[in-house]
């Protein structure tokens, strides 16, 4: 039987399908199935390798002994709606109604997809910055819009603002960003997200911003723009416990928004997952409501494996931008000689025992040769791997 129909849009779209028409595994899957096959470490895939918080999983482990085990509802657990609502009043001064204005979803993954298939028509476009996340071209593909991306270009990553004008027309439905962002490290100034909210009014665009990593900032302070003014009224905030929480397996994920835009998002997503992670939604309500200091902890362990891995590449000999934000950070392997990262890539097992992931996965195809001798690797390692890693990467240099 020929087979046909969204899976290939959303294939597509993601740059997923091979040459034989065959659908491939996400960058990340492939990378980690190659850490697993060679033994190397693994700093492609972006995920801890310790457990955070021993509060927040006891109190799943206690969820479960309650009895929290059955559909929550379709908005998600009022407990974890209002420590939802608290954190957003406690770190950004943001009111958000926890009965209209909340939903919990199944990791920002799904709050991603249903904000992008609830909110565009086929035809309208999306712009994104360009190396963007993967899920991203994906769900554009899928629900039949046009994928417009502004390039963020080494060694600062931050997006030309004449650019970015020019890339927001009347056409334009979503305006879709990621701050801290994944792949690069990056955070956008203050300009540019007002640059945004002014031409999200202007075009009358919608925002989405994808702030998974809003905790894990390197000294400047995470702004959610929907903070700024003109934002809040076309601003969908979408977030996620695993990044913060270090639970990327519970998928327990949110979107904040104004009620009407939430009410369209939510008619999709309850036809996807309706509602999942009973026991962890509890949990994260306790984990969102932990002192500062362990938000300031998570953000200053992770800052010195930042520096800790950095430092290691750059003796390896790749030149290093730094990390502002998230678990990720851009290494040039042109210094080394190797001019194409998605091959360095493939033979880094062998070469240095370590998996990391090409930029060139987070691009269009038209713009692979722009990002072509570029490296993620993830830092959300315990330390004695990341020393490892970077002893093993300095035989690159040999
Ligand atoms: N957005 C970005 C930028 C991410 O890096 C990730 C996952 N690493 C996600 C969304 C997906 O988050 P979740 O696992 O909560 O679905
Ligand atoms: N977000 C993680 C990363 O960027 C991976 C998530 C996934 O495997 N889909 O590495």
């Amino acid at each position: 039987m020929e087979l046909s129909g969204a899976w290939q849009s959303a294939a597509r779209g993601a740059m997923l399908l091979g040459g034989d028409g065959a659908l491939k595994p996400t960058i990340f899957a492939e990378m980690s199935a190659l850490a697993m096959s060679t033994g190397a470490i693994n700093l492609g895939q972006g995920f801890p390798d310790e457990d955070g918080s021993p509060e927040v999983l006891e109190a799943a482990r206690q969820a479960i002994s309650d009895g929290w085990n059955q559909y929550p509802p379709g908005l998600g657990f009022p407990v974890l709606r209002e420590a939802i609502s608290a954190h957003q009043h406690r770190f950004y001064g943001l009111s958000v109604d926890p009965d209209r204005e909340v939903i919990v979803t199944a990791g920002a993954t799904e709050a991603l997809a249903a904000s992008i298939l609830a909110l565009v028509e086929p035809g309208d476009e999306v712009v994104t910055f360009e190396p963007f996340y993967d899920s991203y071209a994906a769900m554009i593909a899928l629900s039949g819009a046009v994928h417009r991306t502004v390039p963020l270009r080494a060694p600062h990553f931050q997006p030309d603002h004449d650019e970015l004008r020019r890339a927001v027309t009347d056409r334009t439905r979503i305006i879709l960003i990621n701050d801290p962002h994944n792949p690069t490290g990056a955070m956008m100034d203050r300009p540019t997200l007002e640059l945004v909210v002014e031409l999200a009014n202007r075009h009358d665009a919608l925002i989405v911003t994808d702030e998974v990593y809003e905790h894990l900032t390197f000294g400047q302070p995470h702004i959610p723009i929907a903070t700024l003014p003109g934002a809040s009224d076309r601003t969908v905030t979408i977030s996620s416990a695993g990044k913060t929480f270090s639970t990327t397996g519970w998928k327990v994920g949110w979107m904040t928004g104004p009620h009407d835009l939430l009410q369209a998002v939510l008619a999709v997503k309850q036809f996807l997952t309706y509602v999942n992670a009973a026991p962890f939604q509890p949990a994260i309500a306790v984990g969102l409501g932990l002192p500062e200091e362990f938000f300031r902890g998570v953000a200053s362990v992770l800052q010195r494996k930042r520096d800790l891995l950095s430092a290691g590449l750059t003796r390896a000999g790749f030149s290093v931008s730094e990390s502002q934000g998230s678990y990720f950070v851009v290494a040039d392997a042109a210094p080394l000689g190797f001019t194409d990262a998605a091959d360095l890539c493939r033979s880094l097992p062998t070469l240095a025992g370590v998996v990391a992931v090409p930029i060139s996965a987070f691009v269009t195809d038209e713009h692979k040769s722009d990002y072509a001798s570029l490296v993620r690797f993830a830092f959300c390692k315990r330390v004695d791997v990341l020393e490892r890693a970077s002893a093993q990467l300095a035989r690159l240099s040999r």
